[in-house]
């Protein structure tokens, strides 16, 4: 079998560093052509002399010297700066990694879709913010477009394609995060550190904060909306605090299908990085005994308005997932640098949604202007809000 060639854009983050892990565990079956990472050096020179990578790409060029000298000798080619990280984008590896974080991944994501190959995607401001432009690419191209995200992925490995009218109901469950059970009372006045102690998944601090708020689960209703052709009103969210149940399909017989497992985002990578084969992994498996009971509750709209946010901004449709996502990003770091209470991150988000234009953006770089506009009208939010 040849090995599938493979390239790694945000290597060096969370799903990077996961995806390069169980690239190592089965050498032979990868050939990686490039990895990028944005400043870390170290953590990017250090990958690519371990994966024996062909090319390590420095976003921030003014660090190029600095990877030079870390590769010397290693036979690994090293590129820097913005054009050097499309270009590996566009490399035409059969497989490629969309795992760099925020809006700095749309353009390098696009550039991969357009490739016409398989592209699993982490980023998810790529199909929140341009889903649209990003199906569209991936149609025009005949790209494979594989879902990273845990309950994306559940759904992809649930979901009939050959079938798709055979589909009612997509259920996206969401952990509910540490206040689940709090009082609104109690919400009003939680803390950072509260808010990114997340009980089943380690993440970055934003994340957390989105899981706390279930942002994170309306981020990703919309990105499911993108990838799967069911209308608006057959998504519904559950919570599951276990994080077991990754998420379910239900079709017209009544037959609901589940994909279950650890909460180990390496699973779900393996799936997009064998598939549509399967690979080992040495994630822990599932003890159903040991886990005894799965729990599910509806989500209460009163304490978690971001799910009702999120579903205006899908049905209002244009920029309007852009303008929320761009605002939500603005008020979550406010609210971790303590300028803003947590209840506010919602509220403040649906301020900038009713007062920005939704008009479709039609690029990349016009999403990036909305993008633009949508930070600055919430940073002033903020400083309205700002205790
Ligand atoms: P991370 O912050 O750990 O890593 C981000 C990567 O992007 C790093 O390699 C970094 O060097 C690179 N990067 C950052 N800014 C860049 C820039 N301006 N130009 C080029 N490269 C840049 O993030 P992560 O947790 O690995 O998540 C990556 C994406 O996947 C995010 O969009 C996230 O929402 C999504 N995601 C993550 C998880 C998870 O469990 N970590 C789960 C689902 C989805
Ligand atoms: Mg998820």
């Amino acid at each position: 079998m040849t090995p599938r060639t493979v390239t790694i854009l945000g290597a060096t983050g969370s799903v990077g560093r996961s995806t390069l892990d169980l690239v190592g565990r089965e050498p032979g079956r990868f050939d990686v052509v490039a990895l990028t990472a944005h400043r870390d050096v170290e953590g990017l020179a250090e990958a690519a002399r371990k994966v024996g990578a062909g090319r390590a790409v420095i976003g921030d060029e003014s660090l190029l010297p600095a990877l030079r000298e870390a590769l010397a000798g290693s036979g690994v080619e090293a590129a820097g700066g913005r054009a050097a990280v499309l270009e590996a984008a566009a490399s035409g590896a059969d497989w490629t990694m969309a795992a760099i974080v925020g809006t700095a991944g749309l353009a390098p994501t696009m550039a991969a879709l357009e490739q016409g190959r398989t592209v699993a995607l982490a980023n998810k401001e790529a199909l929140v913010s341009a889903g649209a432009l990003m199906t569209d690419a991936a149609r025009r191209s005949g790209a494979r477009l594989l879902p990273v995200d845990s309950e994306h992925n559940a759904i992809f490995q649930c979901f009939d394609r050959d079938h798709p009218e055979s589909v009612r109901r997509i259920i996206l469950t969401a952990s509910g995060g540490p206040f689940r059970s709090s009082s609104l009372d109690e919400m009003g006045s939680v803390t950072p550190a509260q808010a990114v102690a997340h009980p089943n998944w380690s993440m970055g601090a934003k994340i957390s904060v989105d899981c706390a708020t279930l942002m994170n689960k309306g981020l990703e209703l919309i990105e499911a909306f993108h990838l799967f052709p069911l209308p608006l009103d057959s998504y519904e969210i559950v919570i599951h605090p276990q994080s077991v149940v990754h998420s379910l399909v239900e079709y017209e017989d009544g037959s609901v299908l589940a994909q279950l497992g650890a909460p180990d985002m390496r699973i779900p990578i393996a799936y997009c990085l064998a598939w549509p084969a399967r690979m080992e992994t040495p994630c822990r498996r599932l003890d159903l005994v040991g886990i005894g009971s799965l729990d599910f509750e509806a989500p209460d709209p009163g304490r978690f308005p971001a799910l009702a946010l999120a579903r205006s901004a899908l049905a209002g449709g244009g920029a309007k997932p852009a303008i929320l996502n761009a605002a939500n990003e603005i008020a979550v770091a406010a609210f971790l640098d303590g300028r803003i209470a947590f209840l506010e991150i919602a509220s403040i988000s649906g301020e900038i949604l009713q007062c920005m234009d939704p008009s479709p953006p039609a690029t990349i770089e016009e999403v990036l202007e909305v993008d633009r506009e949508a930070r600055e009208a919430a940073e002033t939010i903020v400083r309205r809000y700002a205790h």
